[in-house]
């Protein structure tokens, strides 16, 4: 681990030349393409249900306003959800992580993997964190020069360390992390409540094109009906299967990252490490009032730097209201000092 520590606060990127004249803009905007995809196909999907299926197909008024009503609701919780998915405000590491220029120095003049464990050590004693690497040291970032909070980890995409990482999406083009996770789990709901409402709703007009009994919608018209029951049935499992990965991921208390590879204690791996029961990790990542959970408002609790852990992973406890983040109503207490013995 250490023998590969750089000063990388200095280094610059090896950019193509390309790159460096365009200043990376190339690249950035090459990453909205996914997002574009997404907001064309909802766009279009607009066309085919409201247009050609509310107005031009559907020949009764009330039946016309449910599914008017009911398509708008589920569009503008689902754009709500993604809007703030995409454009999350994910704060940085906190300070007291990064490394001081004084302990980089000492770092990068250590001559021995050893000594430069000890540094880390020294530093980050008094900082609240209880996993290690897989070789029991301190997590640390060469890249950012950062002792890693507990389940934070580097993107190379985003080319920075985030809290609670779960994983880059190139979807919303952002990090799914601590700060934007309860949105991307809504958005996921009501994407998938989306394509289930315009399958359901289009299945009786694909069965009458089906059968040549289309009533009176234009010819071009129809077809449109019908793709956007074929393209909702086709999101509609793909983004079910997700949805339903990320339930279990939520119920055990478990980032995607922790799903591949489990945090590692002082006593050893443990998947299970921060699961404080179902329900209590339901709120982790909901909140604790119900009439927030299904609005896209961050309600998550904690700082996204400390989170609790099991009892056996607990070196000192302490719950004294001003520490406990809202974790007070879970019952639970949080670790701290995992580096002090
Ligand atoms: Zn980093
Ligand atoms: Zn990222």
């Amino acid at each position: 681990m250490a023998s590969s520590i750089q000063n990388n606060r200095v280094s610059a990127p090896g950019y193509c030349v390309c790159c460096r004249v365009c200043n990376m803009w190339c690249w950035r905007a090459f990453k909205w393409l996914p997002v574009l995809l997404i907001v064309s196909i909802v766009t279009w999907s607009y066309y085919a249900y409201v247009i050609q299926l509310c107005f031009f197909t559907i020949e009764s008024t009330v039946q016309q306003c449910v599914y008017w009503v009911l398509y708008h609701i589920l569009l503008m919780m689902f754009a709500w959800s993604y809007w703030r998915t995409i454009f999350a405000d994910i704060k940085p590491i906190p300070d007291k992580y990064k490394l001081p220029d004084e302990e980089l120095e000492k770092l990068l003049s250590a001559e021995s993997e050893d000594a430069q464990r000890t540094i880390l050590e020294n530093f980050a004693k008094d900082l609240p964190i209880v996993t290690r690497t897989m070789s029991g040291s301190v997590r640390y970032c060469n890249r950012c020069v950062l002792v890693k909070p507990d389940r934070a980890h580097h993107c190379s995409i985003c080319s920075r360390c985030v809290l609670k990482m779960d994983h880059h999406c190139p979807w919303v083009n952002n990090c799914v992390c601590f700060h934007n996770y309860k949105f991307f789990m809504l958005f996921l709901g009501y994407a998938l409540l989306y394509c289930l409402f315009i399958m359901s709703t289009c299945l009786p007009y694909f069965i009458r094109f089906w059968k040549g009994d289309f009533g009176t919608a234009a010819s071009a018209g129809r077809y449109h009906i019908v793709f956007a029951f074929f393209v909702s049935l086709m999101f509609a499992i793909s983004l079910g299967s997700l949805f339903g990965y990320h339930c279990y991921l939520v119920a055990n208390n478990r980032t995607t990252l922790e799903a591949f590879r489990a945090p590692m204690f002082r006593s050893g791996a443990d998947k299970n490490g921060f699961s404080m029961g179902a329900y209590n990790n339901f709120k982790e990542v909901f909140g604790t009032s119900p009439n927030l959970w299904m609005l896209p408002v961050f309600t998550s609790l904690g700082d996204g730097c400390e989170f609790p852990v099991r009892r056996e992973h607990q070196l000192q406890t302490f719950t004294t209201p001003q520490e406990t983040n809202g974790y007070e109503s879970m019952g639970t207490t949080r670790s701290r000092g995992g580096l002090r013995d």
